[in-house]
């Protein structure tokens, strides 16, 4: 049996350099809060609670002194209730993240209507969708862009996407998109947000994933990242999704002789490591 790891896999720069902002400032205050997971990822929460930092779900139970904004971003009236309320901020939020909330912002205000390719419930699309000051909309349905366009009254669309969704979904989804709208809207105006890491974790997986007998991806069920590597790499052979080392069943890997391994933008190294080690034992 060969177990062969993705060329780009597991914490991106993003989470990482979150993480280090983290560590020195536990290093110099003690406990956290965060608003909201940092990553979706199990393992990496318990990890950052061994070293003090404790989640928070809404801002009213956030007890300071110092809060964490995770590399998702949060919206600017949010961002603005902290100040408020006195707390002292580490603002973690990813480089690419802020990215994406300026342009819709900036588009906003020059008039245009956002639609946000992601999911509604994501934390960084309702960040970025407090970016474009009540003018924004987010979707997965190149559909309600044309019902958007029918009751515009701006006729301009700005479309940007969530980060960590796949290229070809995107693509698919603004063609659509201005098939539809094109010929009664005035303005569309299309934005490439994704994040390079990603893209880069996308492809290198759709490479191995051509190469072996099975998949092996490693990563939280609720992170949208490793959901979009796990189904790149169903379209090429079959795959696997394990949050944890103990959900690696030897019956998933029967048969298989070469086997497959990426990880999420938010799977520790540690789990990494921990599932290599046990399909090799298995
Ligand atoms: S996946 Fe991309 S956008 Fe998200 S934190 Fe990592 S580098 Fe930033």
């Amino acid at each position: 049996m060969q177990v062969e790891r993705a060329r780009e896999l597991g914490l991106c720069y993003g989470i990482r350099r979150a993480l280090d902002m983290i560590y020195t400032a536990t290093a110099r205050y003690g406990t956290l809060q965060t608003l909201g997971p940092l990553a979706h990822n199990r393992t990496l929460l318990r990890e950052l609670q061994a070293q003090g930092v404790m989640q928070v779900d809404a801002p009213e139970d956030l007890a300071g002194p110092t809060v964490v904004v995770s590399a998702h971003g949060i919206a600017p009236d949010t961002m603005s209730l902290l100040r408020d309320r006195g707390f002292t901020i580490l603002d973690t939020t990813c480089p690419n993240v802020t990215r994406v909330q300026h342009i819709a912002a900036r588009m906003a205000r020059e008039g245009l209507t956002i639609v946000i390719f992601g999911d509604s419930r994501h934390s960084e699309v309702r960040g970025v969708l407090g970016w474009t000051g009540g003018r924004g909309v987010a979707t997965l349905d190149a559909s309600a862009v044309t019902d958007l366009c029918a009751t515009c009254k701006t006729g301009g669309v700005g479309i940007v996407s969530q980060t960590t969704q796949r290229l070809e979904d995107y693509t698919s989804f603004v063609q659509h998109a201005c098939a539809a709208t094109l010929a009664e809207c005035r303005e569309i105006r299309i934005v490439n947000t994704l994040c390079d890491a990603t893209w880069h974790r996308q492809k290198a997986a759709a490479e191995l994933s051509r190469t072996v007998d099975v998949m092996v991806v490693i990563g939280g069920r609720n992170s949208a990242n490793t959901q979009r590597l796990a189904e790149t790499c169903a379209e090429s052979v079959e795959t696997h999704l394990v949050e944890t080392v103990d959900e690696l069943d030897s019956s998933l890997l029967q048969g298989k002789a070469r086997i497959g391994l990426t990880a999420g933008a938010s799977t520790p190294d540690s789990s990494i490591e921990e599932v290599e080690a046990r399909i090799l034992q298995l």
